[in-house]
C-alpha cells in the first residue's frame, strides 16, 4: 500500500525551479532516500512533505488525504533536521518527552513511553543526563527518539548524520536502518552520500536539477542506471565516450571494438552515449592469457592493495580503466605489467551522455 503520493509537485523561488514536477509514490513501511548533488532540490522536496514549504503547484497526498496545504504541526510527522537541534537546557528524558508534553499526554504514559524509547535507542541509563554531556552519536539517537516519540506515521530525516565523523556515521547508518525496520515506520531521508543511501534505503530517488532522474532499489540503480549522470553519481564506474552501431557493436576511445549485449532501449545509434562498466566487472588476465573478444591489451599503471580489496588502473592506449579485485583473485599483479582487461559483454551498459547546458 502506498501511503504518500506526490503529483507534479513543483516549487519555484522567483523564477528558478527548485523542484520541478515531481511525481512519486512512497511505499508503506519503507525507507526512501532522496539522493543528489548539492542544490538539486532534495531538501526543498522534503520540506514540502513536512509542511515547512508550500508547493507552487502540484499536490501531496498522505493516507488518502490531500495534505498539500495542511500546516506542519497538523501532519503528525516525525522530523530530524540538521537545524532542528535538541533543547540544550533539558535532560535526555525531557527532550524525548517534549512532543508528548505538547500533546498533553498524561505524566505516567509519558514516563512509560520515554523508558521504552530510551531502551530502543540503547541509552536507558542516560535519562537524566543533560544533552550537552552526550557524544554526537548519542545526541543523534536522542533526536531520533524524540522524533518518533508520538508514533508518527512518517519519519523525515534531513542529512541526520552529516555532523558525525566517518566511522560513527557508518555505525549510525546501520543503527537507524535496523530501528526503522523494527518499527516498520515509513521514512524519507535526504542525503548527498551515495554510500549512505545504498546502505540504508529500500528505494533511492536520484534527483538532478529539481527533477527525478531515476527511482529504484539501490542495486538496480547501481547495475542499470538510466543516464551518465546517475551512473556517475552512484558508485565508482568507468565511463567512456564511445560510438555504437545500435546492434551491440561498440567502438572505444582508442578505436578498439567490443560487443555489448544490453538491449538498446536507452541509447539509439544516433544518440550521444557513454559506455559504463563497474570496476568489479572488469576481469584482469595476467600471464599467457590469449587475446579474444572484448579483451583489451593494457599496462598496469597504478595499484592500491588494502588487503580486503585491490584497486588497479590499466592504461589501454586511448583511455584507462579502474579495476576492483583482490590480490587472491588476481595474484602477481605488478606495476608496468602487460595485461589483458576483459569487459564482459553483459556487464557493459550504454547510457545516454550527460546533457551539457
Ligand atoms: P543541499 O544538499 O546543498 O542541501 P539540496 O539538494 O537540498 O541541496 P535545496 O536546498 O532543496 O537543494 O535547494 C534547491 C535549489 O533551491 C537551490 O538552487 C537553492 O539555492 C534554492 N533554494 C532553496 N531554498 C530557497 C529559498 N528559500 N529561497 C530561494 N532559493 C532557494
Amino acid at each position: 500500500m502506498t501511503h504518500l503520493t506526490l503529483q507534479a509537485v513543483t516549487k519555484r523561488f522567483n523564477t528558478a525551479y527548485a523542484v520541478d514536477h515531481v511525481d512519486l509514490s512512497v511505499p508503506d513501511g519503507k525507507l526512501v532516500c532522496f539522493l543528489g548533488p548539492s542544490g538539486c532540490g532534495k531538501t526543498t522536496l522534503l520540506r514540502m512533505i513536512a509542511g515547512l514549504e508550500t508547493p507552487s503547484s502540484g499536490s501531496i497526498n498522505f493516507a488518502g488525504r490531500d495534505i498539500t496545504h495542511l500546516p506542519a504541526n497538523q501532519r503528525d510527522f516525525g522530523m530530524v533536521f540538521q537545524s532542528l537541534a535538541l533543547f540544550p537546557h533539558m535532560t535526555v528524558a525531557q527532550n524525548v518527552a517534549y512532543p508528548l508534553r505538547l500533546r498533553k499526554t498524561d505524566k505516567a504514559a509519558q514516563g512509560r513511553r520515554v523508558t521504552e524509547l530510551l531502551e530502543l535507542i540503547q541509552l536507558p541509563h542516560m535519562a537524566n543526563r543533560q544533552v550537552t554531556q552526550l557524544s554526537g552519536g548519542q545526541r543523534q539517537r536522542v533526536a531520533i527518539a524524540r522524533a518518533i516519540a508520538s508514533s508518527p506515521k512518517l519519519l523525515l530525516l534531513d542529512e541526520p548524520l552529516s555532523a558525525l565523523d566517518a566511522k560513527l556515521r557508518e555505525a549510525m547508518q546501520v543503527e537507524i536502518r535496523l530501528l526503522q525496520q523494527r518499527l516498520g515506520i515509513t521514512t524519507i531521508m535526504v542525503t548527498h552520500d551515495q554510500r549512505e543511501a545504498m546502505t540504508m534505503a529500500d528505494e533511492i530517488v536520484v534527483m538532478e536539477k529539481g527533477r527525478i532522474a531515476q527511482v529504484g532499489k539501490p542495486l538496480d540503480i547501481y547495475r542499470d542506471p538510466v543516464s551518465e549522470f546517475v551512473a556517475d553519481f552512484i558508485g565508482l564506474g568507468n565511463i567512456l565516450p564511445v560510438t555504437h552501431d545500435g546492434r551491440g557493436g561498440v567502438s572505444l576511445p582508442g578505436g578498439q571494438q567490443i560487443v555489448v549485449t544490453q538491449s538498446e532501449r536507452k541509447a539509439d545509434a544516433t544518440s550521444d552515449v557513454r559506455l559504463l562498466i563497474r570496476p568489479e566487472d572488469v576481469c584482469v588476465k595476467t600471464a599467457f592469457a590469449e587475446a579474444g573478444p572484448n579483451r583489451l591489451s593494457g599496462t598496469v599503471t597504478f595499484i592500491r592493495d588494502v588487503g580486503a580489496s585491490l584497486e588497479a588502473t590499466i592504461d589501454c592506449s586511448g583511455f584507462s580503466l579502474t579495476v576492483a579485485t583482490t590480490s587472491r583473485e588476481t595474484p602477481g599483479l605488478a606495476l608496468g605489467m602487460p595485461v589483458l582487461a576483459e569487459l564482459p559483454a553483459h556487464a557493459c551498459k550504454l547510457v545516454a551522455a550527460r546533457q551539457i547546458h
